[in-house]
Formats: structure tokens, sequence, C-alpha cells
């Protein structure tokens, strides 16, 4: 579980540099990490997965910019979520869980912060379900979950255009009904409707939090919130 949070920590550092660079075309792997604002090269020691960020105060060392915290929530949030799986669950679920949970968090960040679910990260996503899915969901058959896969998208999708047709603005991202289906390979058909609720009722106590914050969001991270249903689902089931 010790080790399992360490890794989930160094993938989590990873996830947080993708979610940092992807979405402007930088490269994710190599290049040293500079401060964006005084561009100074980081120290290894300003870069230490969990511990840099709370020791600078979310600050750079050198010019007190502050510094991006998706970093260090992504770091935070792949020790706990992987920690917690080896906790709880036996052994080779746990892996499956975390690989779940290590798959979800860059969609869930770059949903929040751009309303974008890249199809490569969706696909990977439905690919691992397909070959591993039959362990977080206690062993459906596969030939219903690509049914239920494919109904999840056709419903979502529909609804999606739907709002559009009757709105004429987005209700949902076109990313959100490929996330639904790739999520219906790991879980049970009968979770889903479980997880649409879960994640619905996120959603709205989001949005309430917002209004009494007196803050407002064009669109809802639908993504996200599925990503988070999920994790609540599979902790609960499991
Ligand atoms: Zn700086």
């Amino acid at each position: 579980m010790v080790l399992a949070t360490f890794v989930g920590a160094i993938i989590g550092s990873y996830i947080g540099v993708l979610v940092l660079r992807w979405p402007s075309g930088e490269p994710t792997v190599g290049g040293r990490s500079r401060c964006d604002s005084c561009q100074r090269q980081l120290a290894w020691y300003d870069l230490l997965p969990l511990l840099s960020y709370l020791f600078l105060r979310g600050r750079c060392r050198y010019c007190k910019a502050a510094i991006d915290p998706v970093q260090a929530i992504a770091e935070w949030v792949g020790a706990i979520l992987c920690g917690l799986a080896f906790y709880h669950l036996p052994l080779e679920i746990a892996a499956a869980c975390a690989l779940l949970f290590l798959l979800l968090l860059p969609l869930a960040l770059l949903d929040a912060r751009y309303l974008w679910l890249p199809d490569r990260l969706v696909i990977a996503l439905a690919l691992c379900g397909l070959l591993l899915g039959g362990l977080t969901s206690g062993g459906a058959e596969l030939i219903m979950r690509l049914f239920a896969a494919a109904f999840a998208f056709a419903l979502l999708e529909g609804l999606r255009r739907l709002f559009r047709a009757v709105r004429h603005k987005e209700g949902m991202g076109a990313g959100d009904p490929k996330l639904f289906a790739a999520l219906a390979l790991w879980l049970s058909p009968y979770d889903l409707p479980l997880l649409i609720l879960i994640a619905s009722t996120l959603g709205i106590a989001f949005a309430l939090f917002l209004t009494f914050r007196k803050q407002s969001m064009q669109q809802l991270p639908f993504g996200s919130l599925l990503a988070a249903a999920t994790v609540i689902l599979v902790f609960v089931r499991l």
C-alpha cells in the first residue's frame, strides 16, 4: 500500500506535466521544468512529488510567483487513490482499479480545465476496459458489456444532440458520450444508471456551490463528474 501510494504519486506527477503541457502542444517527456514566470530552471528538490508544493507554499522559490496547483493536485489524487485501492481491495482487482483511476485522472483534469477529453486517452481507457474490466465489475459477460457501451454512447449522444437542437447551445461536450461508453466496459451494466445518478448529483451540488459563491460556469465538465462518480462507485461496490 505504501509502495502503491508512492507509485501513484510518481505517475500523478507525470499526469500533472501532461495536463499542463499537452493542450499547448509541448512535448510531455523530457525537457527540464522551468518556472513559467521567471524561466529559472527548477532543481530536483523543487520537483519532489507531494512535498515540494507544500514546502514552497505554492510559490516559486526564486520569484514567488504562484505555481499552478494542477501538478500538486494530480500527485496527491494519484497517490491517495492508488493507496486506497491497494488498501481496500484484493491485489489483482486493486491493480485494475489503480489503472482505471490513473487513466481517469488526466481526463478529469483536462475536462475540468479545458472541457476537453482527448480521444486517445478515451480509447486507451476503452481498450484497457475490454481487457481488465471484468476484474472491477465482478466479471459480467463481455458481449453484454459491449452492448451496454454502444447503448450508453447512443443514449448520451442522443441527449447531447437533442439538447443542442432544442437549446441551440452545447449542454455536453462531444467527448462525454465516448467516455461514458468506455466506462461501460469497466463497470457492470447494472451500475451504469447509478453512475449517471452519482455524476448528476455531484453536478447539481457543484452548480449549487457555484451559485452560492456567486460564480457561474459556461458548461459543467460532465467528464470530470463521470470520473469522480466512477471512483465513488468502485469503492462502494468493491
Ligand atoms: Zn519563478
